[in-house]
């Protein structure tokens, strides 16, 4: 009980009493009984519940009892419209999957009303999944940036470019006049929430030729954008390169000066231990996509080598089509089996490590650390709280000896039960905010139709 006039109390909008809190830095922290306070949408304390109590005076007060909050998780690797191609073709490998599949159905579907429906399916979906920022590459990005913006989730929105046509662009300098010209709108507008950041999205080595790669290389730069690319996912991959370009697909980036702290490496399945060092000592950061490398039966990537060696790893969940889930919890628990199983030793990735992967590393590769992806003073609460209360309801989450591991190991999406993203209150209780999602069922079903009729 505080006995100081109201006058010497700092003010906040909002105060959150949860059970738990993992602030992510300092690394490896657990708190119990601390409070965060949020004020115009920043964390600006972070301290003792009694000191909360008495020192602040906030205007609302959330009790989260039997509750963990942590910084809302980064997808470093989506293609969220995809969504709306959950489970089309499924049980094939990458390039079959593309070239009979996926490209056809995209030729003849995909518009900016097939973008932002399964832009906003998806981002419904990763917000009861505790995902408060993507990173995304898709055809008309300015569609997936604005059904960002009408849900309030933080997005990274990639300026995509491919050597040949599809129905959003003709050829390099129409993908990358298009990109641009939707940074520049999306930054322009009225409604600008600050919550839009963009990336260069070269989509692949094989799609994309040297001089397109130079001209991408000059414009992040230029803009200081990161550079978002699908990279060394299968042996396939690897064999095209070494035919066509005389070297692996990393060495080719790294001649075309791709290779940088700017990069964001999409995969990185099959690396050489000279590779891992390359990266590391360029500053790349690696988006790991366990799930989407296990279906498409691309392989293992060498996770705990690329931490040892310095690698800046984050997780991603891929797009629906080759998931079939945009669930990055899940993903904290199958990339924590798996680096386990890959580098034959039970320590490797652990409970902690995972969760860093899963929200700082993911923030540093888009150049958003100092935004998001811990709780720490001055950052965006982009806030999530897990449900691991003992009411008797979840005996899956019963007993509790550690928070991170009973996350990581036990917890699903169906645990998260509030998001925020810069103090805005997103999910309530497992409610999302209805508004941008009216009606968004019946039109997911008429696109299901259409491409259904595609098919058969
Ligand atoms: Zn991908």
């Amino acid at each position: 009980m505080s006995t100081l006039p109201d006058t010497t109390l700092q003010r906040a909008d909002l105060r959150l009493d949860p059970e738990w809190i993992i602030p992510i830095q300092p690394a490896g922290l657990t708190l119990q009984q601390h409070s965060v306070l949020i004020r115009d949408g920043r964390i600006v304390a972070l301290l003792p519940r009694a000191d909360a109590e008495t020192l602040w005076r906030a205007d609302v007060v959330q009790a989260l009892p039997g509750q963990l909050l942590m910084p809302g998780l980064v997808n470093l690797h989506c293609h969220a419209a995809m969504s709306l191609m959950r489970g089309l073709a499924d049980d094939l490998p990458l390039m079959t999957w593309l070239q009979q599949h996926i490209w056809p159905a995209e030729g003849r579907h995909v518009s900016d009303a097939f973008v932002y429906d399964g832009s906003l399916l998806a981002c419904a979906e990763m917000l009861r999944a505790g995902v408060t920022c993507f990173n995304d590459m898709y055809f008309f990005p300015e569609a997936t940036a604005r059904a960002a913006r009408a849900v309030g989730m933080r997005a990274a929105i990639g300026l995509i470019v491919m050597d040949f046509p599809t129905p959003y662009a003709s050829d390099p300098e129409d993908y990358l006049a298009k990109g641009l010209a939707m940074r520049d709108a999306m930054r322009d507008s009225s409604s600008d929430d600050g919550l839009l950041s963009f990336c260069m999205a070269p989509h692949a080595p094989y799609t994309v030729g040297n001089k397109s790669f130079e001209r991408i290389v000059t414009l992040a730069e230029e803009l200081e954008l990161p550079i978002h690319l699908h990279l060394h996912e299968t042996t396939e991959e690897i064999a095209t390169s070494l035919q066509q370009h005389g070297l692996r697909p990393l060495a080719r980036m790294q001649s075309l000066g791709v290779l940088g702290p700017r990069l964001i490496a999409v995969h990185a399945v099959h690396l050489t231990p000279q590779e891992i060092d390359l990266l590391a000592r360029h500053g790349a950061s690696v988006a790991h996509c366990p799930s989407s490398n296990l279906k498409l039966a691309s392989g293992f990537a060498p996770v705990a080598a690329m931490l040892e060696a310095g690698v800046n790893l984050g997780l991603g969940t891929d797009g629906a089509a080759s998931n079939n889930r945009l669930d990055l919890l899940g993903e904290m628990r199958t990339a924590s089996l798996l680096a386990k199983a890959v580098a034959n030793r039970a320590d490797a990735l652990p409970a902690h490590a995972t969760l860093h992967a899963a929200t700082l590393a993911g923030a540093r590769a888009l150049g958003l650390e100092s935004e998001i992806g811990s709780i720490e003073v001055g950052k965006a609460a982009d806030l999530i709280a897990i449900d691991l209360s003992p009411d008797g309801h979840q005996p899956a989450l019963r007993p509790l000896y550690q928070p991170a591991s009973q996350l990581v190991y036990a917890a699903g999406r169906e645990h998260v039960s509030h998001v925020w993203v810069a103090g805005q209150a997103l999910m309530q209780a497992r409610d999302l905010l209805p508004g941008a999602f009216s009606d968004l069922n019946s039109r997911v079903d008429l696109w299901q139709n259409r491409l259904v009729a595609e098919f058969d």
